[in-house]
C-alpha cells in the first residue's frame, strides 16, 4: 500500500506540471476559436453579399436590354407614323410610342435602383474585406503564439505524459480512476497529508483511531469530509 501511495503522490507531481503547463496556454486557446468564429461568420456573410450584387447586377443587365428593346421599338412607330393613312391609325400608333416611353421609363428605374443597390453591396464588401483582413491576421498572430507556446513545451509535456505513463501502467486501475476523479473535482490536489491531526486539504480533525489507521497505511483512507486521499507524512507526531 505504502509503494501505491508513493507512486499516487509522484503522479499528482506530475499531474500538477501538466496541470500549469495547460494553464500558460491562457486564453490563447479559447480567443483563437473565438476568432475563427467570427471569420466564419463574416465570410459567410461576405458570401452571400457577392450572391446579391451578382443578382442586382443581372437585373440591371436585363431592365437595360430591355430599354434598347423599346428604343428600336420606338423608332419603327416614329417611321410608321409618317407613313399613317388615317386619324385611327395615328392615334393607334401614338398611343404604341406612348406605352414604349412608360416602358423606357420604368426600366430606367429598375436601372437606377439596381445601381444604388450595387453601389451599397460593393461598400459593404469592401468593409467586409478590411474586417476579413484584420480577423485573419490576428487569427495567424494568437496562433502563431499558441503554437510558438506548444513547440516551447512540447518537450516538457513529452517527457511528463510518457513518465506518467510509465507509472500508470498496471497500477490498481480503480484507484487510478479514483484519484483522477478527485483531482478533478479538488483543483489538482488528490493526495494530502495529515497535518496537526488534521486533513491537509480540508483541516478537518482525524479521529485518533482513524489517525492510526492512516499510519499503519494498510489501505487507502480517504477524507471523510473532502473525500482526498489521506497519507501520513514522516514529520507528523505519532497520536498517543
Ligand atoms: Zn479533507
Amino acid at each position: 500500500m505504502y509503494a501505491k501511495i508513493q507512486t499516487l503522490l509522484e503522479l499528482q507531481e506530475i499531474d500538477r506540471q501538466l496541470y500549469t503547463l495547460e494553464r500558460a496556454k491562457g486564453d490563447l486557446p479559447h480567443t483563437l476559436e473565438e476568432l475563427k468564429r467570427k471569420l466564419t461568420e463574416v465570410t459567410s456573410a461576405y458570401d452571400q453579399k457577392v450572391a446579391h450584387l451578382a443578382n442586382a447586377g443581372q437585373q440591371r443587365r436585363a431592365a437595360e436590354n430591355a430599354i434598347s428593346m423599346a428604343k428600336e421599338r420606338k423608332k419603327k412607330y416614329e417611321t410608321q407614323l409618317y407613313a399613317v393613312k388615317t386619324n385611327r391609325e395615328y392615334d393607334a400608333v401614338t398611343l404604341e410610342i406612348e406605352n414604349t416611353d412608360k416602358e423606357i421609363d420604368q426600366s430606367e428605374t429598375k436601372v437606377l435602383q439596381a445601381l444604388e443597390v450595387e453601389e451599397n453591396l460593393k461598400q459593404e464588401l469592401a468593409q467586409h474585406e478590411e474586417q476579413i483582413k484584420a480577423l485573419q491576421q490576428e487569427r495567424d498572430q494568437q496562433e502563431e503564439l499558441l503554437n510558438q507556446l506548444l513547440e516551447q513545451n512540447r518537450h516538457q509535456v513529452d517527457q511528463l505524459k510518457s513518465a506518467r505513463q510509465s507509472l500508470t501502467t498496471g497500477f490498481n486501475l480503480g484507484l487510478l480512476r479514483s484519484y483522477e476523479r478527485i483531482l478533478r473535482g479538488k483543483d489538482g490536489l488528490a493526495v494530502v497529508k495529515v497535518v496537526r491531526g488534521s486533513c491537509g486539504g480540508c483541516s478537518t480533525r482525524i479521529t485518533s483511531q482513524r489517525a492510526m489507521e492512516i499510519r499503519e497505511m494498510r489501505e487507502i483512507y480517504y477524507c471523510e469530509s473532502c473525500g482526498r486521499i489521506l497519507i501520513w507524512p514522516e514529520e507528523e507526531p505519532v497520536l498517543a
